[in-house]
């Protein structure tokens, strides 16, 4: 069990300083079930915690963990330069919480984006060791032919990588579009394997990671859910 003052509680929340928690709660803005709570000295034990405020209840989380269901056109840099930012599309108190994205996606990739401000499970998740399987669905720009899967599978050479780089399966969906999966997470991996092997990828979408599949998440693009245990323990 974990107690901890109110004000310090919304601060590990994402909800600002610890001075704009206290003049909240001074205001009479932050509710605990149906007691508006005025005092920020006020301790609470954080295990499964509820408080509401300005009308909407947040649940105490000591890390998050979450799933974006990228669209188009955002960057998942914290600092983007051309496009805005995916952490635009997430409520403010996450970029108060240092959320950042597990991996990269280009910023005209769409699909599974995970993102969380747990520092060990990001580098669990990123690290080249782990060969967590990432599963594409790719447009291509000519037609996918049983050569293009065929040498997706035994490995394409990519100038900067010191040896031929394979998908770890590779099928054909469509006359245009292809499904790969890769286990590692080299830059534009994917744009660059295509290209290797002759082909171009005209879109992309990151349709699963380990056994998460976005299609069971339930998101249309531009949407994002909590990832709870049971989902994170798909991740593998
Ligand atoms: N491979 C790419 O080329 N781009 C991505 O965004 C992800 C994988």
């Amino acid at each position: 069990m974990s107690k901890l003052s109110l004000d310090r509680i919304l601060q590990s929340q994402g909800f600002g300083t610890r001075k704009y928690c206290r003049s909240l709660i001074e205001d009479g803005e932050v509710a605990i079930g149906d007691e508006v709570i005025d005092n920020y000295r006020a301790t609470f034990d954080t295990d499964g915690l509820e408080f509401t405020i300005f009308d909407e209840t947040w649940r105490y989380r000591e890390h998050v963990y979450i799933v974006l269901n990228k669209p188009a056109n955002f960057e998942c840099s914290r600092k983007p330069s051309h496009h805005p930012g995916v952490l635009t599309l997430l409520p403010e108190q996450f970029t108060w919480r240092d959320l950042q994205p597990v991996g990269r996606l280009d910023h005209d990739t769409t699909g599974m984006l995970l993102m969380s401000d747990d520092g060990p499970f990001i580098h669990a998740q990123t690290s080249p060791k782990r060969h967590i399987p990432k599963v594409y669905v790719a447009a291509t720009h000519d037609p996918v032919t049983p050569e293009l899967v065929a040498q997706l599978l035994g490995g394409v050479q990519l100038h900067d990588e010191p040896a031929p780089l394979a998908a770890q399966t590779c099928r054909m969906l469509a006359p245009h579009e292809l499904e790969i999966v890769l286990e590692q997470g080299k830059y534009h991996q994917v744009k660059r394997m295509l290209a290797a092997a002759g082909n171009h990828c005209a879109a992309l979408r990151r349709v699963a990671i380990g056994e998460l599949t976005l299609e069971s998440l339930g998101l249309e693009e531009g949407e994002w859910a909590y990832l709870e245990p049971e989902k994170l323990a798909l991740l593998r």
